[in-house]
């Protein structure tokens, strides 16, 4: 028996965006056998993360993913549900209502800034680098060699020894702009596995004196400003059974048709501020209107060549929710808009 270091780690209560938070329970038992099932349920203070009122202030914290800690010896970081006192979920407990399908497969692109002192790492004080073009998947110490190299590959060790489908890095567009890619199958186990990702890289990036920044345009300008900076997306990318297994061109246009209809309910979950992002520039299509195109960057959705050239069957890439949205909700919402098409 050891000494085994759990981090519950759960989402607050602020909105538009919920907080990650954690708090550390030292429990005993064998870190090689420990499983999710080994994990007690738990609690907190619900008052403190606007969640509950002072005078009846404890939610509890169920347990519902375990991911190995490497950072920390004997550590887990455990991902909970918030409950309130009966047991039932917390209104902010989005991922207990979402629609799931264990045979849905989603592969968020999580793009994201790193900060520091109020400005994105690497802008001289006061003003900016030069603009974008070397950044996007460059090398070199002054497009991207500076300590945000340490934090993403650190970060990458940390989620690939927790279990985390951590696919792939990139530089982005933008100078201190960074992408990383997570797969899963399921919309609550993936959603599940980018909340903790999320949460070792804020954490990875602590020790360094730097903030990670989630909101989709967290540098404004005129668009036909060449210091207008890229926004940060969370491209969506999801296949359903009958789209990798049957597709067809009509059925893909029946689907098309029902993502067009739900317009607006998909981009109300798509992250708050996505106005400022998704304006017809920058590779994106804007926000009040609906397009699909082959291979189109400038679409709401873009269609793999690949999609098309096998019998439309395969993925699907929606570029319209951003960096700073909630996994689970997106998740959702793209299963409950295929769920309106039949697929006989
Ligand atoms: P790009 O930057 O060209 O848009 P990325 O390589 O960053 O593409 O991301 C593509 C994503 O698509 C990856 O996260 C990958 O896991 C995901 N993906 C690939 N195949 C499928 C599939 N069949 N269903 C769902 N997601 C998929
Ligand atoms: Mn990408
Ligand atoms: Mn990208
Ligand atoms: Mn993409």
């Amino acid at each position: 028996m050891a000494k085994l270091k759990l981090e519950y780690i759960w989402l607050d209560g602020y909105t538009p965006v919920a907080g990650l938070r954690g708090k550390t329970k030292i429990v005993e038992g064998d870190p090689d056998s420990f499983t999710l099932e080994d994990c007690p349920m738990w609690g907190f203070d619900g008052s403190s993360t606007k969640q509950a009122e002072g005078s009846a202030s404890d939610c509890l914290l169920k347990p519902v993913a375990l991911f190995p800690d490497s950072s920390r010896k004997n550590g887990f970081v455990v991902m909970t549900e918030v409950l309130l006192p009966d047991g039932s979920p917390h209104p902010s407990n989005t991922r207990a209502t979402i629609m799931d399908d264990p045979d849905a497969w989603f592969g968020f692109e999580q793009e994201y800034f790193f900060y520091q002192d109020g400005a994105p790492l690497g802008f001289p004080e006061g003003g900016f680098p030069a603009p974008q073009g070397p950044y996007y998947t460059g090398v070199g110490y002054s497009s991207v060699g500076d300590v945000a190299r340490q934090i993403v590959e650190e970060h990458l060790d940390l989620c690939l020894e927790a279990g985390i489908n951590h696919e792939g890095i990139n530089a982005e567009v933008a100078k201190g702009q960074w992408e990383f890619q997570i797969f899963g199958k399921g919309s609550k186990n993936c959603a599940d596995q980018m909340w903790a990702a999320r949460y070792f890289l804020l954490r990875a990036a602590e020790k360094y004196g730097i903030d990670v920044e989630f909101h989709c345009k967290p540098l404004r300008g005129a668009y036909d400003d060449p210091l207008d900076w890229n926004g940060s997306g969370m491209h969506c990318n999801f296949s359903t059974k009958h789209l990798r297994e049957v597709g067809g061109e009509d059925y893909f246009k029946k689907l098309m048709d029902a993502f067009s209809k739900y317009r607006e309910e998909h981009i109300a979950v798509y992250g708050p501020d996505n106005h400022l992002r998704l304006t017809g520039l920058h590779e994106t299509q804007s926000i009040d209107q609906f397009s699909y195109g082959v291979g189109d960057r400038g679409a709401s959705i873009r269609v793999p060549h690949s999609f098309v050239n096998n019998d439309y069957k395969g993925y699907l890439e929606d570029r319209r929710p951003n960096s700073s949205g909630d996994p689970y909700a997106i998740a959702s919402r793209i299963l409950q808009t295929i769920d309106t098409v039949p697929t006989e």
